[in-house]
């Protein structure tokens, strides 16, 4: 039964890679792909990792202009500087909801909660790649809760499930461990303080480390969805265009990367596909950085949101 299940899983996996390897450049373009069915009635609160292609929420160009300038108002109301920011070292508490079936699928070990917990600060620290930067974010466990409900296990009234089962203000990650066909969602900074109440990540049980998704399964979906929680979009976020992702120091991409291609370069702009980057779509063996810039950005977010 669970080898089954696990194999179908992987195949859906698999599909939903190769359907992004045949798309056209066009299509493959986060910001023509559609809102999918990650969004849930949450308008615009969701970016997905998984299931790989119609999952994203929409953020135009447009929008991502208005959130820069945001951004950019907030900081200074409160006195930030950019030079401030790359020192800034932060501590932030995790929630991790175990939201198991009542059979017991999904009931992940308190050690393989803890192994998440130690790859997300290895990977915010940049301890996977001597290029890799310190985003100057570490995570304690502050509490791990357990259900068992069928319907919540499969994400079913996400929303309300997360309304009633999230702790912490805007500082506090909740991770929701649940079976669906996504990696994992994830809500943006920006949307906390509209809302707050579904404010975290959701992540597939079976990605954290030990788990059964091949090729999924060192924990770092959990370090992609906590870069979209800290207000990272995808290294392909805008495709082959200036503007991209706003960090300066993630080249240009045309599309997301399936497997681990070295030597990609889906963009005339400058610069190799930046495959090994947490934002990008790449297996977890082939993530190894967050750049400076992305460190940057993460903390200019958190002052502006999340403090
Ligand atoms: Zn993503």
């Amino acid at each position: 039964m669970r080898t089954q299940k696990l194999l179908a899983l992987a195949m859906v996996v698999g599909a939903t890679s190769l359907n992004v390897v045949l798309a056209s450049p066009a299509q493959a373009r986060p910001a023509e792909v559609g809102t999918g069915a990650c969004v849930e009635g949450e308008g615009h609160s969701a970016s997905a990792r998984g299931g790989h292609g119609a999952d994203h929420r929409e953020v135009s160009a447009k929008e991502q202009r208005a959130i820069a300038r945001e951004t950019k108002a907030r900081l200074r109301a409160k006195g930030v500087t950019r030079a401030e920011l790359k020192s800034r070292s932060v501590s932030v508490p995790v929630y991790v909801h175990v939201m198991a079936a009542s059979d017991g699928t999904g009931d992940v070990t308190d050690a393989q909660i803890q192994a998440q917990i130690d790859v997300l600060n290895t990977t915010f620290a940049g301890g996977e790649s001597a290029n890799a930067a310190d985003t100057g974010f570490s995570f304690t466990l502050a509490g791990t809760d357990r259900y068992y409900n069928d319907a919540w296990h499969k994400d079913h009234s996400s929303s309300k499930y997360r309304k009633e089962t999230r702790q912490g203000g805007a500082g506090a990650l909740n991770m929701w461990l649940v079976d669906f066909k996504y990696l994992g969602i994830a809500t943006f900074p920006w949307d906390y303080q509209r809302n707050g109440a579904i404010d975290g990540i959701r992540v597939h049980w079976d990605s954290l480390p030990g788990g059964g998704i091949a090729n999924y399964n060192e924990g770092e979906t959990a370090t992609h969805e906590a870069g979209h929680w800290f207000g990272l979009y995808h290294t392909f976020q805008g495709g082959c265009t200036e503007l991209n992702d706003e960090v300066h120091d993630t080249p240009a991409q045309g599309s997301p990367t399936n497997g681990c291609p070295i030597g990609r370069d889906s963009c005339a702009l400058p610069g190799l596909d930046p495959i090994h980057n947490y934002m990008d779509y790449s297996y977890d063996s082939c993530y190894t950085e967050f750049t400076p810039g992305q460190g940057t950005r993460a903390q200019s977010m958190w002052a502006a949101y999340r403090s």
